[in-house]
């Protein structure tokens, strides 16, 4: 992937100023091609409304431009941008910068003043963007400045992320869970907001798949687990129950070839719609999210599409990023936290521990007893994403928390689970997200955090109800109606 350094001039200035321009901003493309996660591609110095077109038209339609970054490294009269800028459809960084850093106060003259002129050439492309309401970030500062790497990191992140999400296809295996609403949601919608599509797979393909799962790939997977998890003695080879671990690993190898086969980069299950699977998918489920796939539970097909997400944008970070679920809480003033879990679904990403691969019964789901992998979610800052569909639009609400390590074991809790503290403040977080409507299903990421995230809601054009240190309830509900009149008329007729 790679993302567009463009650079605004004009012919005015005549070739040597532009030549300077020219040099200057290949040095600033050549030091973000080497500080930010993606390939930075320098474009040749636009000075024309045709040339302008022309450039944001083709990053349009390259598949692997994820998106543009504009600076105006002198004055560029901003007529010249509207038409391109108005067909612009890839996500815009609007960065602000100058050559140098420093004033060259004993020498400085007309012609250093002309040629480092982005504090008004930036300020008349902010209105021409601003007029025509282009959705944007806007990043202020020399790119020596590691608080305007750090913004132009987590745009860029959050460009591969939302490019992922645009070209991501989810695939359901059974319907959302009978009679919860919050799974529920416009599927057409969906496609027309994130780009990916949502669409369903019979059960029974899923079935026939694990029946046909060859031999050699099932052995495969359960070599890799016996190497990469503490097996239960019961699910080791000659062990009673080793016959599970096998099945497990057929689902695995099943649920593979049905997402390759079809493209997909996510997927729901539904333990209400098993149809003749031997036992849930957990085993399966958790390793093929660790492997990259976005996944839901219970159906959520809008929380697939925002695992999925996550892990293309923290790709290369240390962490991860996992369907999570809002489990139980603790409650004792000053040790307040949340345990989070699901039934079997949490993605191992979350832990540099060696998982412990058990077998457990399950009530739910009336199958055979599901192999998973057990572990603690590794302790360090965490950002959890739930997305809603609020009838008429979506919103994402999002919470900034610390997973804590100070907590007893739980030798009895036979399922990969997190502990987190909420920001600011676990009633106060809840409080916010009960009355923002969020999902109990959320995508967690250690890997990333508001920042990426609140670039990606920008590209989406989707509301981002953060809760974080700085949150206070009565501001947070007062936003979310402010949010709620701006967004129906941001929609128009
Ligand atoms: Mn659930």
């Amino acid at each position: 992937m790679e993302v567009w350094f463009v650079t605004g001039s004009q012919g005015l200035y005549g070739p040597e100023t532009l030549a300077q321009v020219e040099a200057n901003s290949r040095r600033i493309a050549a030091a973000l091609d080497r500080d930010l996660p993606l390939t930075v591609t320098w474009k040749p110095v636009l000075t024309s409304k045709s040339a302008i077109a022309r450039q944001l038209a083709q990053a349009n339609v390259e598949a692997d431009c994820v998106g543009v970054i504009a600076w105006m490294h002198t004055f560029s009269p901003a007529k010249m941008w509207l038409t391109g800028l108005d067909a612009l459809t890839k996500p815009l960084a609007h960065l602000h910068t100058q050559a140098e850093a420093q004033l060259p106060w004993e020498t400085i003259d007309m012609d250093f003043m002309n040629l480092h002129q982005a504090a008004h050439g930036d300020r008349e492309f902010g209105y021409a963007t601003a007029r025509l309401g282009v959705r944007r970030s806007v990043i202020a500062g020399h790119v020596d400045n590691p608080k305007v790497l750090a913004r132009l990191v987590a745009w860029a992140r959050a460009a591969c992320g939302w490019q992922a999400t645009r070209a991501g296809s989810v695939m359901r295996f059974g319907d959302n869970m009978r009679n919860v609403a919050v799974t529920e949601g416009d599927k057409v919608e969906a496609e027309l907001v994130f780009g990916s599509d949502v669409n369903t797979t019979a059960v029974n393909d899923l079935v026939a798949a694990v029946a046909a799962a060859p031999e050699s790939q099932t052995e495969s997977i359960v070599q890799e687990c016996l190497d990469l998890y503490d097996a239960a003695p019961e699910l080791l080879p000659g062990g009673e129950r080793h016959e599970s671990l096998r099945d497990a690993a057929r689902q695995e190898a099943a649920l593979k070839t049905l997402l390759e086969a079809a493209g997909a980069t996510a997927f729901t299950t539904n333990f209400e719609d098993l149809g003749g699977l031997r036992q849930l998918p957990g085993l399966a489920v958790q390793r093929l999210m660790a492997a990259g796939y976005g996944f839901g539970a219970e159906g959520d097909w809008k929380t697939a599409l925002l695992v999925r997400a996550a892990k293309v944008m923290g790709a290369g970070l240390p962490g991860g990023a996992s369907l999570m679920e809002d489990y139980t809480y603790n409650l004792v003033p000053g040790a307040e936290c949340i345990l989070g879990a699901h039934m079997l679904e949490v993605c191992p990403s979350l832990t540099t521990s060696r998982p412990r691969l058990e077998i457990h019964p399950l009530g739910i789901g009336g199958r055979s007893d599901p192999v998973r992998l057990v572990f603690d979610t590794d302790p360090g800052p965490a950002i959890l994403v739930g997305l809603a569909d609020m009838r008429d639009r979506f919103r994402l609400v999002g919470n900034s928390a610390e997973v804590v390590a100070t907590h007893p074991p739980m030798p009895r809790l036979p399922v990969a689970r997190a502990v987190w503290a909420p920001q600011p403040d676990l009633a106060t977080s809840a409080e916010c997200w009960i009355t923002a409507g969020g999902p109990h299903h959320t995508a967690i990421s250690t890997a990333i955090g508001a920042a990426e995230w609140g670039e990606f809601a920008e590209m989406a054009g989707t509301e981002l109800a953060l809760i974080d240190s700085a949150t206070t309830y009565p501001a947070f509900r007062d936003r979310l109606r402010w949010n709620q009149a701006y967004y129906r008329l941001a929609r128009g007729l």
